[in-house]
């Protein structure tokens, strides 16, 4: 994949010991942990991107009239860098993350940064950052995270005429320590998550500053995560708080709900559509229904629930919680989610054939 961008790299010896990162490798977490590098690109209209660079990790210096504190314009994206058993790095479907940084960058006003860029920077960091990325044992990886924001310094709301386009990494342990454990969902009645026309496809902060107050009552109700309707007719399902979801019916059919604009086209959810043609599984996208999901899991015709996403990969879903009654005690994964999540981690920790030209080296 082609890249214009010139990338100066300025390493730094790591402020990190080679024991402290030995520490923090054995049981990283989630989000805590900084890898020593960062990359950076600038943009204005007449010089488009410029000054590719991988420095130090650092603080931003930000000015307190910079446009993206007042009117949130701002994108981002969520990927992982996998160790495999011979030593190698590699991420998983990254021109996938650097189309939907495209459309998201379209919805918000921002400037496209070109897919070979995209995956350049992306491959700038790991290399960089190698030696944070953990040894494959026990589902550990580097998060990676590009984002772009407005960095004009002006009050004014208008798209801004200077952007910056950062990648940070950050160690990640597996999401379950002991293997996936069921979550449970609280169906949020009183918040949505995007309406016709709205951001829901775009991945931008703003989407997940409105879904934080559902998932504190979420949280209140004794649930993992929150699960959004539609803004219209509050019917069908859409997705989580950060995950996709998919119902596996007892004729043997997966349903996932239609994207539509309003939900996050998951690169895990799109993946399992083609894996699962390959397992023998028929996949329909179409719009579900709260309804079909409570009926079908008390009458037995919805046999697995599970939601997915970069973070956890596949997770099942046990219980369905609403205001005035909940569905589904179940506390065990059923057959068809593991078996969709071992064949997805398996390509991921090159542990499968990649038949589907997913993995790229980094
Ligand atoms: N929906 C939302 C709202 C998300 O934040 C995410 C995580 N990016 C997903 C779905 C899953 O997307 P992906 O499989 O690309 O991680």
């Amino acid at each position: 994949m082609d890249s214009s961008l010139q990338i100066e790299v300025t390493p730094t010896p790591s402020p990190v010991s080679p024991e402290r990162l030995a520490e923090i490798l054995a049981n990283p977490g989630f989000g805590l942990h900084f890898t020593d590098h960062m990359f950076v690109v600038e943009w204005t209209p007449e010089k488009g991107w410029y000054d590719a660079r991988v420095t130090p990790y650092a603080p931003l210096s930000i000015d307190p009239a910079t446009a993206v504190l007042h009117y949130a314009q701002e994108i981002f994206e969520g990927m992982k860098a996998y160790r495999h058993e011979d030593g190698s790095v590699w991420t998983f479907r990254p021109e996938e993350n650097a189309a939907r940084m495209v459309r998201s960058a379209r919805r918000l006003a921002l400037p496209e940064l070109p897919v070979g860029d995209f995956v350049a920077s992306v491959d700038a960091l790991v290399r960089a950052d190698e030696r944070w990325v953990p040894e494959p044992a026990g589902e550990k990886s580097l998060y990676v995270r590009p984002f772009m924001f407005a960095s004009e310094v002006f009050l004014g709301v208008r798209p801004s005429q200077h952007v910056t386009y950062l990648v940070i990494a950050s160690p990640a342990g597996a999401y379950f320590s002991k293997g996936p454990q069921p979550v449970s969902i609280w169906l949020s009645e009183d918040y949505t998550r995007a309406g016709r026309g709205g951001m829901g496809a775009a991945k931008t902060g703003g989407n997940y500053a409105s879904s934080l107050v559902a998932q504190q009552e979420a949280i209140a109700e004794g649930c993992d995560q929150v699960a959004f309707l539609d803004a219209a007719e509050g019917k069908y399902v859409e997705e989580l708080g950060g995950m996709n979801l998919y119902f596996v019916q007892d004729d043997g059919t997966i349903v996932t709900p239609a994207t539509s604009g309003t939900i996050l086209e998951g690169i895990t959810r799109s993946s399992i559509i083609e894996l699962c043609g390959k397992l023998g599984h028929r996949v329909v996208e179409r719009p579900f229904t709260v309804d079909e999901w409570r009926d079908g899991v008390a009458s037995g015709s919805i046999t697995e629930v599970f939601a997915c996403g970069t973070a956890a990969v596949v997770t099942p879903v046990g219980t369905l919680k609403w205001r005035g009654g909940s569905v589904g005690e179940g506390d065990q994964t059923g057959p068809v989610t593991q078996q969709v999540r071992t064949a997805l981690v398996d390509i991921q920790y090159g542990r499968a054939e990649d038949t589907f030209g997913w993995m790229h080296r980094v």
